[in-house]
């Protein structure tokens, strides 16, 4: 299974720019705007971020408030301080053996770099890959990842899977299933992270009187270092 899916690969794999590179630090910043951001809004600002910072030096000698301020849109925003103490830990003490010991690096996040930037035997297992495994009853191989990730996202959709055009159909046991809608993302619209992404948008616009702001947003955006509130005063970290 693993040389058909890579056979596929060859014809139909997307062409994602972290594809082009083995550099650690460049893999990080894409899998972590990847953690919890769509792949094509992920794709420009990859781009601006490594044209900015295209070293963990550089980014590590940032300020706070500029990494808050290059990632907004993205969601999600503690990612963006877990990185930037991440390329500090870099430049101080060189790149862990346990990537997990970097701010932001869960197991899946430290399998995706050993595996696309080290070289390693690891298969870093997301939904998408998981998924696949079940429904074909295959144990993919590391060097079948990108695949993986290709396959999952375009052909083995979750619901609706596209078994008429996926090249592991004629071997797969599940080929032609339907699937009950998955859970849905709890929604974004007058929730509580709306309201913080919102006050932080604000505060990134320019420094803020806390009395125009949500109070209780500030006070969790300030919990997670991502806002500085002085003599009433609220903004980026400098
Ligand atoms: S045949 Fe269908 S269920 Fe099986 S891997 Fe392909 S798309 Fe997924």
């Amino acid at each position: 299974m693993d040389e058909l899916l890579r056979e596929w690969f060859d014809r139909n794999g997307r062409d994602l720019p972290w594809r082009g590179t083995r550099d650690p630090y460049a893999i990080l910043v894409s899998e972590i705007m990847l953690q919890q951001t769509q792949v094509e809004r992920v794709i420009p600002r990859w781009r601006a971020w490594l044209e900015r910072w295209p070293t963990a030096a550089a980014l590590a000698a940032a300020t706070s408030g500029e990494v808050i301020l290059a990632w907004q849109g993205l969601g999600y925003n503690r990612r963006a301080l877990a990185l930037h103490r991440a390329a500090q830990a870099i430049v101080t003490n060189g790149w862990p053996d346990d990537l997990t010991k970097l701010p932001g690096v869960g197991p899946y996040t430290a399998a995706a770099i050993r595996n696309q930037a080290f070289g390693e035997p690891v298969l870093p297992i997301d939904t998408n890959v998981a998924r696949i495994q079940e429904r074909t009853g295959h144990a993919f191989g590391p060097d079948s990842l990108q695949a993986l990730f290709d396959l999952g996202a375009t052909v083995c959709l979750a619901r609706v899977p596209r078994c008429d055009v996926c090249p592991l159909a004629a071997a797969c046991p599940s080929r032609g299933r339907r699937y009950e809608p998955l859970r849905k993302q709890s929604r974004f619209e007058g929730s509580f992270r709306q309201r913080r992404a919102l006050t932080l948008r604000l505060v990134a616009d320019a420094p803020r009187q806390l009395g125009e702001l949500d109070s209780e947003a500030v006070a969790a955006l300030s919990r997670d270092g991502l806002v500085e509130e002085e003599a009433g005063l609220v903004r980026l970290p400098v």
